[in-house]
């Protein structure tokens, strides 16, 4: 069995005790035997990462240096542009897009000599809480497979968790690293807003998106994200704020750290089992040192329309792109009619349902008579939630919260009513919203079986903050220990 850890990985790979390429088949059968049942995985490209293990092996037999990343399986979000990898956002739109060129994330990764496996299932334009929403069908989650893995970024936790990768990366715009991480007993990092570089991230919501890894644990995160992390001259929102080593900012513990918990907000409506996990995490932490402090986010409560407002007027936006000429995918009845008729039969056939829902509630908020009265609202209401934060700092070092408010739910469940669906991401959207940092970490069981993640959210650029706690609870617990039995 593989050592569950990047860096252990790693280690192994650079002192010769197993080899790239030894390791690179191990990823592949274990993809092979899990994923007709998680279906986790749109693209595995062998060869490619056969090559690139063979040539970790040659530099290291050649005594040349190693990258921190020298070796390590990653999966990637399928909304992550590869040069030459077939990037589909999980759309039938882009069923047939192949990239010519890297995300920067990617990039970065490789150049630590990362080995990119393939890419994973996620919802259609990564919108949505579920992987449901995808073209190429649901994802299982590893714990029990009829249920989800959280979403978007399914794909990518369920491959962590199910160990066909130690380390994935997914991308978030409300939530969908952090839930899916939730879901499936992983962690899961939203970095800061521009912490990251977006470039070559197929755009959703241009204001929120972030990428971020998923790991089995906060020092893998932490790991990944010092490699990623930094400014980039192709995206101009990407932060010039320097990038410390975050793994060298882990082992400090969480005495004297102060821990906020808006428990009115979190009072309502969590599942028992939720919540029993997430006090149970609090008292930990507490006992090891950490100071419980009540706080309140006041404008909490509207962070759910806020977000649905802002998210589909981008969406609306950024989606405009998918015409049928540019990319990918084209109506094959283009050529009777007018212009305008291929670019709506090409955009009818080629969005799935919610996408199609998001393009309209964004068009409406947008239009004349009601941008006032809804976006420009939902950016007045987005400024009132970022100073809740701002002054929630003053007092604590972190907010806790559960990620999600239910257990991963049963495939199906949701699907009807999508307004259900959107309610279960009032927990982490309001940090896509700040543009705060937020990580979910493994933190107990639900009924029995399903995972229950504990977020906390720290402030602009403070991720250390995060990583330092979620690495101290991992030391007290060991729910990041527990593995399906998949
Ligand atoms: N579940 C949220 C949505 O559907 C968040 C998605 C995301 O973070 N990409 O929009």
């Amino acid at each position: 069995m593989l050592p569950s850890s990047a860096r252990a990985l790693r280690d192994e790979i650079a002192a010769g005790r197993v080899s790239a390429v030894d390791v690179c088949g191990e990823v592949l059968r274990r993809i092979d035997a899990v994923n007709p049942s998680l279906n986790a995985f749109n693209l595995v490209d062998r060869d490619r990462a056969r090559a690139r293990a063979r040539a970790i092996d040659r530099r290291r037999t050649a005594g040349e240096a190693l990258g921190p990343l020298a070796g390590v399986p990653v999966a990637l979000k399928d909304n992550l542009c590869v040069r030459g990898m077939r990037t589909t956002a999980s759309s039938r739109i882009l069923e047939r897009f192949v990239p010519p060129y890297d995300a920067t994330a990617v990039a970065r990764l490789e150049a630590a000599g990362a080995v990119i496996v393939g890419k994973t299932n996620c919802d259609e334009f990564a919108m949505g809480s579920s992987n449901e929403n995808s073209a190429f069908g649901p994802v299982g989650n590893p714990w029990a497979t009829d249920r989800t893995p959280g979403g978007s970024s399914g794909g990518s936790a369920a491959a962590v968790a199910a160990g066909c990768v130690p380390l994935a990366l997914g991308s978030d715009t409300g939530g969908s690293i952090r839930q899916p991480a939730a879901f499936c007993g992983v962690v899961g990092l939203k970095p800061t807003y521009g912490r990251v570089s977006r470039y070559g991230l197929l755009a959703f919501a241009s204001s929120l998106d972030q990428i971020g890894p998923i790991a089995r644990t906060a020092a893998d995160a932490a790991l990944a994200l010092t490699v990623m992390a930094g400014a980039d001259p192709a995206d101009a929102t990407s932060s010039r704020e320097p990038v410390p080593d975050f793994v060298a900012a882990l082992g400090d513990g969480v005495a004297g750290v102060r821990i906020g918990v808006p428990g009115a907000f979190v009072a309502e409506g969590v599942d028992a089992g939720v919540g029993r996990a997430f006090d149970a995490a609090l008292e930990t932490l507490r006992a090891a040192g950490a100071a419980l402090v009540d706080i309140e986010l006041p404008h909490a409560k509207y962070a759910i329309p806020v977000y649905y407002l802002i998210a589909t007027a981008e969406a609306s936006s950024n989606l405009a792109r998918y015409d049928g000429v540019r990319y990918g995918y084209r109506s094959p009845r283009a050529s009777d009619g007018t212009v305008r008729d291929m670019y709506a039969r090409t955009r009818d056939e080629g969005f799935g349902a919610e996408v199609k829902r998001r393009i309209m509630l964004g068009t409406y908020v947008l239009s004349a008579g009601y941008y006032d009265a809804f976006y420009l609202k939902a950016q007045q209401v987005r400024t009132l939630l970022r100073s809740d934060y701002q002054r929630a700092f003053e007092a604590v070092d972190v907010v806790a919260m559960p990620t999600s408010p239910i257990p991963p739910f049963t495939l199906g469940e949701k699907t009807a009513d999508p307004l259900q669906m959107y309610l279960a991401d009032v927990f982490t959207v309001s940090a896509n919203l700040a543009g705060l940092p937020a990580i979910s970490v493994p933190c107990g069981f639900a009924d029995g079986q399903l995972p229950v993640g504990l977020q906390l959210t720290g402030r602009m650029f403070d991720e250390a903050m995060l990583l330092r706690i979620a690495d101290a609870f991992e030391r007290l617990t060991d729910w990041h220990r527990r593995t399906p039995a998949i």
